[in-house]
């Protein structure tokens, strides 16, 4: 078999692409790639947002109650999310630090899949357990978030017995064509956003909840999107990278 590239949908192509970003927790596709998102909505893209938890571990003031916080980060994602032009967020709320790769998450994840039948899934790196160079260790939510999704995709979504039961409500199996995996360390294709960076940041603000000196992070944002920017080639203004998988159509 030969991957005949002009027939794979692609965000490098200017036209028809359907794009789904996977996160863990709210905020998490801003942070990781919503100035590559906003770039491709310019260009006429359709993206999605899906987020797999509730985000209620993420804030250390007692006060706020589980049901507040989950209100609050479903609030600032949707706001994010509507400044950007994505066209709608799924939310699964399953419990924040506690998810598991399972058959009832992939299932979730496969749904929604067959329903938008993206081109394109972008997600956590699976592989990603630490970085000593940043002096930082992943966050368990993110690694389990990047393995289900990409188990999703392949071989689960395109697998017409997996979850026989989604046939019948017409969610056939779909193929996606392109994995867009973020690892901030690790990247091998970079979107340019020199053009969008400043929405991106605005987009971030939105999480208020998540960041005690907004201008700092951003300006940290700034900083490694800058980064980035120097290792595409050619090198540009910022950058977002990502390790890119083209999947195989089968046949
Ligand atoms: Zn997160």
């Amino acid at each position: 078999m030969t991957l005949k590239k002009s027939f794979l949908r692609s965000v490098d192509n200017p036209s028809n692409k359907i794009i789904l970003a996977v996160g863990a927790h709210p905020d998490d596709i801003d942070i990781g790639c919503s100035g590559s998102i906003a770039k491709w909505i310019k260009e006429e893209g359709e993206v999605y947002y899906l987020v797999l938890t509730d985000g209620s571990k993420g804030s250390e003031d007692h006060k706020i109650s589980n049901k507040e916080l989950v209100r609050i980060r479903h609030a600032e994602q949707q706001k994010a999310a509507d400044l950007l032009g994505v066209k709608k967020v799924f939310f699964l709320d399953f419990v924040d630090g506690e998810l598991e790769n399972t058959p009832a998450l992939r299932k979730q994840i496969v749904k929604i899949i067959r329903q938008i039948k993206p081109s394109t899934v972008i997600c956590w790196d699976p592989a990603l357990y630490y970085d000593e160079n940043r002096m930082f260790v992943n966050h368990p939510d993110h690694r389990v978030a990047g393995e289900t999704t990409m188990d999703s995709v392949y071989p689960f979504a395109r697998n017409a017995r997996t979850f026989p039961e989604l046939l019948d409500e017409g969610l056939e199996p779909h193929v996606v064509e392109e994995l867009l995996i973020m690892n901030f360390s690790k990247a091998d294709y970079f979107v340019d956003i020199s053009q969008t960076i400043d929405k991106k940041l605005e987009a971030l603000a939105c999480h208020k909840s998540q960041f005690s000196d907004i201008k700092k992070f951003t300006q940290m944002i700034r900083e490694m999107n800058k980064r980035a920017g120097q290792k595409a080639k050619p090198k540009v203004g910022y950058a977002e990278g990502f390790i890119k998988i083209t999947l195989r159509k089968p046949g």
